[in-house]
């Protein structure tokens, strides 16, 4: 079982998604954790530190999740509820996995679940999330890597704050190559974030 809680440290998972405490059923089909029919984990991290973690054992037609969630650290509380799939033809062909949202009375069909303060992942309508937040599951892999580079690089936090300076003692050979590699992860998450943002626009 994997506990949601503010600022403690859990188990390393095998799996890590961003940072919003939020289920994206389409990531979770590319790591090919749909077709996978025991136990595994997802955790998420923030700065580095793992902040949460979740039991999930997919079944054909539903995922079970399993987990246990803290508002302030003292009183734990258990969950253990299913979310049902539903698959859609692509296009150009495959299928590609849905969510149905687990509250009540709700049901919609969606890509992404996000944790609420109650403990229950439900979908953005159900939540009626801010686009602040929504933006925080942007924060993707490249991202996370540019940012650990603008750190050892001393530049300001945030991939949309542009390039900064060579720091102080810092060789041209080791700065040129961080900023090439920084470059390149900034580019394939601005693309994300883009590719999401049609997803979401597709949603709305
Ligand atoms: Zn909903």
């Amino acid at each position: 079982m994997g506990g949601i809680g503010s600022g403690r440290r859990y188990q390393q998972g095998k799996h890590t998604t961003s940072d919003c405490r939020s289920l994206d059923v389409r990531w979770m089909n590319q790591q090919g954790m749909l077709d996978k029919h025991y136990p595994q984990i997802i955790t998420w991290s923030r700065g580095g530190e793992k902040i949460g973690s979740i039991q999930i054992i997919a079944q054909p037609t539903k995922i079970v999740l399993n987990y246990r969630h803290s508002r302030n650290d003292d009183q734990w509380q258990s969950h253990e509820y299913a979310v049902r799939l539903d698959w859609t033809s692509c296009q150009y062909g495959g299928q590609r996995p849905w969510f149905l949202c687990p509250a009540r009375g709700c049901g919609r069909r969606v890509a992404i679940l996000y944790l609420g303060n109650c403990g229950i992942f439900a979908c953005r309508h159900c939540y009626n999330l801010a686009y602040d937040c929504q933006r925080e599951s942007f924060d993707d892999r490249a991202c996370r890597r540019a940012e650990k580079i603008r750190d050892k690089l001393a530049w300001e936090p945030g991939i949309l704050n542009g390039n900064g300076i060579k720091p102080k003692g810092m060789h041209w050979k080791t700065y040129r190559r961080l900023t090439a590699e920084h470059d390149a992860f900034v580019n394939v998450s601005l693309e994300e974030m883009e590719r999401q943002l049609a997803v979401l626009q597709d949603l709305l």
